[in-house]
């Protein structure tokens, strides 16, 4: 009994290999996706906790294809449905949706579907799905898995909290037999035991695979002119290239996408005071045509799986590292070198900590608010390997150096700066811990603005003592007690000190600051390099995608990402059966491809090989 029990699982298990090289073109599984998958056939719930790019979705489309009835995936990015279903269905994969855009035709059309077993994954938005009318519905019809997406939404202290995420335990007791696997690329260990408490799941396997996403540099800069350190980072490293700029309004967002814009870039704005459908239209923008820059708030990107975004950049400091983990977390997903690039000054110390402050919500949220804030502050500061302190904070063993962040690339020095910083308390303390830092640098520097007039602060005893160091030293200074609390903020954006600065006023404390260092990264090629000989080919192929695209309607990575073309550049396949071996191409884009790039390349080699005789 037991050995057929056996024979039939390891049939199964062969039959998800075969369903990953025959439909999705890939020769093996990336860990954990093979034993993720083994406990979803068995029956068993999972939590999966992988970075952005890591192959989540393989987890639960495999299974969907391999076990009989319909695979369910919540999921939260609504206006992203549409596009996920289309990339699946580019893989001849039977997929639909139910949410609020359906129109009734279209919801019934997707229902008849689902009754007459012609679908083997279906997307739902969560509100949809806890309605007693979809409960209902798939209560008649046969269901492999329930997928949940996105699943630290359920978490009221992360930072993606959706409501109806908290409905759905519901699924185990309506569908108890169905096995469920959560996913999330974002999960510190409390998020990690919310999303099995609040979905409820049962004798869970709790796959955590590594947070480090090696592909990616980190890089944080001190803010100087933001925009004009932007527009040299952009120039230096990804003048073709598509990417995100992260800003904390829509008027920055704006007037940051216009300037951009008449820089010659093709950069786009998006955020929740826009309307729906021009985001949609942003949105098809970025993902269908190359080298487009969306200015942003956190409102854009979540779920948004672009392979081949270069560069994510922070005009403004995220709230906290699980944030800046998940907004940077959307570059580079096909695996080549990207950038994380963040421009923060002490104007972005201020604003933060003025906002928990004025913020209404319990003691207890802001007290979890200014700690995730200082933890991010404080990963800024660092000046040992960004890298490591990044996987620290996930609870991660890291090596010392990374070599891929600036600060193992171009190390920050430190310097005694104790006798400064105890001028920067005493202004704060002589003008009665009433002021802001710009003001306050204006006292130092002995200058003669209105304010000092109308506060006589020409008269207090630090007036004038800081001229041994410019504007940006001090504020840099500032920005760096703040970070580490020896200075706080209230809600007017005034600095006071703490108890911390006592033992430094005293002189019983020495503090080393970070000497800001000027940033020159050397830019590591965004593409594996394509070599010189192969440039034309390279092009051809590019147009020949790109025709495809257009042809099909579908954006350029969802006929082949830039790996699978550099395959065709290295391996030359001349016919379909050499042209199936390579990464990324299954059975359904082999027959819908396939002819086209093999002729492209066949020409391509012919013009070569005649340019060839023709000089010899
Ligand atoms: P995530 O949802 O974790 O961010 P995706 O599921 O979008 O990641 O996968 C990221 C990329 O990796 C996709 O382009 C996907 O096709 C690719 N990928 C996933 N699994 C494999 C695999 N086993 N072999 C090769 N490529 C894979
Ligand atoms: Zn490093």
């Amino acid at each position: 009994m037991i050995s057929v029990v056996v024979g039939i699982i390891s049939a199964v298990k062969s039959k998800a290999l075969e369903v990953l090289n025959r439909v999705f073109g890939y020769q093996e599984f990336r860990p954990p996706q093979g034993e993720v998958i083994d406990c979803l056939l068995n029956g068993q719930d999972v939590l999966v906790l992988m970075p952005t790019g890591g192959g989540k979705s393989l987890c639960y489309q495999i299974p969907a294809l391999v076990m009989p009835g319909v695979a369910v995936v919540v999921s939260p990015l609504i206006a992203l449905m549409q596009d996920q279903v289309n990339a699946l269905k580019g893989l001849g994969i039977r997929a639909s949706f139910i949410n609020s855009t359906l129109s009734t035709d279209e919801y019934f059309a997707v229902k008849a579907a689902l009754m007459s077993g012609q679908l083997d994954l279906l997307y739902v938005a969560p509100e949809r799905l806890v309605q007693p009318a979809t409960l209902n519905l798939l209560s008649q019809i046969p269901i492999s898995l329930f997928a949940i997406d996105e699943a630290h939404c359920v978490s009221q202290w992360g930072h993606n909290f959706r409501v109806d995420y908290l409905q759905l335990n519901i699924l185990r007791q309506r569908f108890p037999q169905v096995p469920r696997i959560a996913l999330t690329a974002t999960a510190d260990e409390t998020t990690r035991q919310e999303i099995v408490r609040q979905l409820d799941l049962n004798n869970e396997a709790v796959f955590v695979s590594g947070f480090d996403r090696p592909n990616i540099q980190y890089v944080i800069t001190e803010k100087n002119k933001p925009r004009q350190q932007l527009l040299n980072f952009i120039k230096r490293n990804y003048p073709n290239s598509a990417g995100i700029i992260y800003c904390l309004s829509r008027k920055k967002v704006d007037s940051t996408a216009a300037w951009l814009a008449s820089k010659g870039f093709l950069a786009l704005p998006y955020h929740a005071g826009m309307d729906s459908e021009l985001r949609k239209q942003t949105q098809d923008r970025f993902l269908n045509e190359e080298k487009v820059i969306v200015v942003a708030t956190i409102a854009f990107g979540m779920g948004i799986d672009k392979p081949d975004v270069r560069f994510v950049a922070h005009l403004d400091l995220p709230k906290s590292i699980e944030s800046y983990y998940q907004e940077t977390g959307r570059a580079g997903r096909d695996g080549n070198p990207s950038t994380a690039w963040m421009a923060y000054g002490i104007q972005d110390v201020v604003l933060l900590r003025q906002l928990i402050e004025k913020s209404n919500g319990n003691e207890q949220i802001r007290h979890v608010e200014r700690f995730k804030l200082d933890s991010m502050l404080g990963f800024c500061e660092i000046t040992s390997c960004r890298r490591q302190a990044l996987l620290n904070y996930f609870g991660e063993e890291a090596p010392e150096s990374c070599g891929n962040c600036d600060a193992c690339i171009n190390p920050a020095d430190t310097w005694n700066g104790t006798e400064w910083v105890r001028k920067a308390l005493s202004c704060i303390y002589r003008t009665e811990q009433k002021f802001g830092v710009n003001h306050l640098v204006d006292v130092l520097l002995g200058r003669d603005t209105d304010k000092i007039k109308k506060f006589s602060h020409q008269q207090v005893s630090t007036y004038g003592i800081g001229i041994d160091l410019d504007e940006s030293q001090w504020r840099s200074i500032f920005r760096q007690i703040t970070a580490r609390g020896y200075v706080d903020v209230n809600e007017h954006g005034a600095l006071f000190l703490t108890e911390k600065c006592r033992d430094v006023l005293k002189g019983e404390e020495q503090i080393h600051l970070r000497r800001d260092v000027v940033e020159k990264l050397t830019s590591k090629p965004t593409v594996k390099q394509v070599e010189l000989e192969d440039r034309d080919l390279w092009m051809a192929l590019k147009a020949c995608r790109k025709r495809l695209s257009e042809l099909h309607s579908v954006p350029s990575f969802v006929v082949f990402h830039d790996s699978t073309l550099l395959d065709m550049i290295e391996i030359q396949p001349r016919n379909m059966q050499e042209f199936s071996r390579l990464s990324g191409v299954g059975q359904t884009k082999l027959e819908k491809y396939g002819a086209e790039f093999i002729e492209v390349i066949a020409r391509q080699l012919k013009k070569e090989a005649l340019a060839a005789d023709f000089s010899e």
